[in-house]
């Protein structure tokens, strides 16, 4: 009954974690190639045309790639976007504008969706897309017990308005995306150093920290797992961001919680959102 995810991959160069319920797998974004999320699903025993769903939260390449469209197209895995940024998935990948194309695209809007026996709530975060950025609030129910699992990456900042999708979960996904003095180091041009610093850009792992601290003092304390995404492969370590969440936290939280690092070339171990129980 408890909901399971194993991150597949995670960074700048792709994205896809794969989520499984016992009604439902599904992958939340596909910014891989086919045959490289083909290879990984296989790792977990599953097959590409097992998925009920790729959920995409927004439309930079990787989160949405061709490897996706395949997916829709010749496995006819339905693909999930939210409507304001369907009219950009069809300009980018035209096949799907055509009819068997559409036939697999479900739009959602700022509304809960049902997959299976999961209902996912998307929320608005704050990047630099022109139409929206979604995470993701997936919850299971089955014999009994509910499953809580949040998915937060590429946010410019943590707004208190999503505290709430947080709620409850006993596992989360939050972007660390980057040490600041790093990035202020790095080579990168100033006008990338800018977009990622932005506050429509990426979280730093002193933003994330703090937006953990909070998280786990607004309904939180429920969370057994927190699996570290969308690190910068050149401007972040493990240890800076550990560095960071012993200072916003303190050295209880490594007790409190187990960290799973999220990384670009291999898979995560599954992660389970334990269920809890309540009264039929
Ligand atoms: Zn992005
Ligand atoms: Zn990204």
């Amino acid at each position: 009954m408890s909901l399971h995810i194993s991150v597949l991959a995670s960074g700048s160069k792709g994205n896809a974690t794969l989520v499984e319920s016992p009604g439902a797998r599904f992958l939340i974004d596909c910014g891989l190639s086919h045959n490289q999320v083909a290879l990984r699903l296989a790792a977990h025993g599953c097959k590409p045309e097992s998925l009920d769903a790729v959920v995409i939260t927004h439309l930079h390449a990787d989160h949405m790639t061709r490897g996706a469209k395949t997916l829709c197209l010749r496995q006819e895995v339905p693909l999930f976007i939210h409507e304001d940024n369907e009219p950009f998935l069809l300009e980018r990948f035209e096949r799907l504008a055509g009819p068997n194309g559409r036939r697999w695209i479900r739009r959602f809007r700022f509304e809960p969706l049902t997959l299976g026996d999961c209902t996912l709530t998307p929320f608005a975060i704050p990047h630099d897309m022109p139409a929206n950025t979604c995470g993701l609030r997936v919850e299971s129910r089955a014999s009994g017990g509910i499953s809580r699992f949040a998915y937060a990456t590429d946010l410019g900042h943590f707004p208190s308005s999503v505290l709430h999708a947080f709620e409850g979960c006993g596992a989360i996904m939050l972007e660390f995306n980057h040490d600041i003095q790093m990035l202020r180091r790095s080579a990168r041009p100033d006008r990338i150093k800018e977009r990622i610093h932005s506050d429509r850009g990426h979280l730093s792992n002193a933003q994330a920290a703090q937006a953990l601290r909070q998280i786990l003092s607004n309904g939180g304390a429920s969370i057994e797992s927190v699996l570290i995404a969308h690190m910068s492969a050149e401007c972040n370590t493990d240890e800076h961001v550990i560095h960071e969440l012993l200072t916003a936290i303190g050295p209880s939280i490594l007790e409190d919680v187990s960290f799973v690092f999220a990384r670009q070339d291999a898979a995560t171990p599954t992660v389970t959102a334990a269920a809890t129980h309540y009264a039929c």
